[in-house]
């Protein structure tokens, strides 16, 4: 059942939230040994909210838009009271004093906060297994990775154990993993949901956003998440407008515009032939197809490695040992406090980000690097500013392969950087995306197809993929655990 047609159960009455739940939480004993999806999970926290829910007369029901609904959520985003590790070693046993803006909104819509999902340590990687909790599998294939960052977010909706999660995107991490498990991802705007409460990756790309089995749900979610917040200064103030609405139009008079530079060598070639049919498909649902340029995509990857690693190892910076998380024991002096529980503390991937983020911004290298790859980024917002002059959002593949095997490229950076080739430049353009399941491949393994909006332009994003589920049924297929 969709979330949308869930909340209108509980609502009415006709399902008790404390049976809704355990639903939930049966699906989530019989298959989450095998997938993995969350870090924590306490079956009392969940049946203490439901039971709470379920006192509500039905007047207060009403008012609340995901009214019973199990919403999991990412390890990087802070519940009051809970433990909040982004998957490291180094917050062991922090626990976050406050809600980040986005739970407080999914509490008062009266969604249950189901457990924490597990992520590529603080949300740097492709595949969630730079995690140092435990791997996650791709419930379509559990020899195969879910995507990262938030690998556990996507498995756990793709794997049936909750209709809706939210993650984050710094450079495709809701997106990639939505498509290589056969969801529905969706990054809004840059400024478009409040980031008050998500533990900083890197603060001028970072965006939370919805999982979800059906656009519908996604639009329904980020009704919920989106709007101004006085608490994130970057989060605009610009209207929020109905989202489920706005998706029942149909796609007479749009534009789409298929950019040359994302249909590369290297890119797989069933990946790219069900891209290819979702286009032929959105034809013939009215759109009207057009070539577009974006020529500075090439810059994409090595552009968001300067930005992003630049950001990080500011952010990181707090992690000292005196503030959050892990001290080491064995210190001798401040300094070596430092050294000791970041050294223990950090993962490999993480320990790479935050020496490329200095090295980019320390003297003598900040212009040749971070000054230039700021003037890119600039390059690349006009490319897309050029785009939408002729049409209303652009089409690509989300991810170039489908879900690669575990430990396939763990152990080669270069090749893990470059799944996110297609999703990055949104990020650093601070533009919406959303990827849509659009077939599976011949070893059933799912593809996506992203589209990507104008800033603010989520209705046309969550109007198109809605009209392309109506017509198709790729989003109906779930995986045989
Ligand atoms: N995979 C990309 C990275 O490793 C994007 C991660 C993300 O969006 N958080 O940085």
């Amino acid at each position: 059942m969709s979330a949308f047609d869930l909340q209108k159960k509980l609502v009415s009455g006709d399902l008790k939230v404390t049976e809704a739940a355990n639903l939930f939480l049966s699906q989530h004993e019989q298959v989450d040994s095998k997938v993995n999806a969350f870090v924590e999970l306490e079956k009392e926290k969940v049946l203490k909210q439901a039971q709470a829910l379920d006192e509500l007369s039905a007047e207060q029901r009403q008012s609340k838009k995901l009214f019973g609904v199990p919403v999991a959520i990412k390890d990087n985003i802070c519940v009051e009271g809970t433990e909040t590790n982004c998957a490291s070693k180094i917050l062991k046993g922090f626990t976050a004093p406050y809600d980040a803006t986005v739970i407080s909104k999914l509490k008062e819509a009266g969604a249950i906060l189901y457990g924490r999902t597990n992520m590529d340590e603080f949300a740097m990687g492709s595949s969630t297994e730079t995690s140092s909790i435990k791997k996650t599998a791709n419930p379509w294939d559990l020899e195969r990775i879910p995507g990262g960052s938030s690998g556990g977010a996507a498995a756990s909706v793709a794997s049936g154990q909750v209709p809706l999660s939210i993650g984050s995107d710094t450079g495709g991490s809701i997106r990639q993993p939505a498509a290589l498990c056969g969801v529905v991802g969706f990054k809004p705007t840059y400024g478009r949901v409040s980031r008050y409460g998500l533990i900083a990756f890197a603060s001028s790309l970072d965006q939370i956003g919805p999982f979800a089995r059906d656009v519908k749900d996604a639009a329904l979610l980020l009704d919920v998440l989106a709007g101004a917040d006085p608490k994130d200064s970057t989060c605009s103030e610009e209207a929020v407008p109905n989202y489920l609405e706005a998706i029942d139009k149909d796609l007479s008079g749009l534009t789409a515009g298929i950019p040359e530079e994302y249909f590369i060598e290297g890119i797989d070639p069933e990946v790219e032939a069900k891209v290819k049919e979702a286009i032929a498909q959105l034809e013939k649902q009215g759109v009207k197809i057009e070539k577009v340029s974006l020529p500075h995509t090439k810059y994409a990857v090595s552009t968001y490695y300067i930005v992003a690693t630049a950001e990080a190892s500011s952010n990181l910076a707090r992690y000292d040992g005196v503030r959050y998380g892990i001290r080491s024991a064995e210190a001798k002096n401040l300094n070596d406090l430092y050294f000791q529980t970041r050294t223990q503390g950090f993962g490999d991937e993480v320990k790479r980000r935050i020496m490329l983020g200095t090295y980019v911004l320390s003297a003598g290298y900040y212009d040749a690097y971070y000054l230039k790859a700021l003037k890119v980024r600039t390059l690349m917002k006009q490319d897309f500013d050029n785009a939408f002059k002729k049409v209303d959002f652009i089409v690509t593949p989300t991810s170039p392969t489908p879900a690669f095997k575990m430990g396939e490229k763990v152990d080669n950076p270069l090749s893990m950087y470059l799944s996110d080739i297609f999703t990055i430049s949104a990020n650093l353009a601070g533009l919406p995306g959303v990827s849509i399941p659009c077939g599976l491949t011949q070893e059933n393994l799912p593809v996506g197809l992203q589209l990507i909006g104008k800033p603010f332009g989520e209705e046309t994003l969550l109007q198109v993929g809605h009209q392309f589920q109506q017509a198709t049924d790729h989003h109906k297929q779930s995986p045989l655990l």
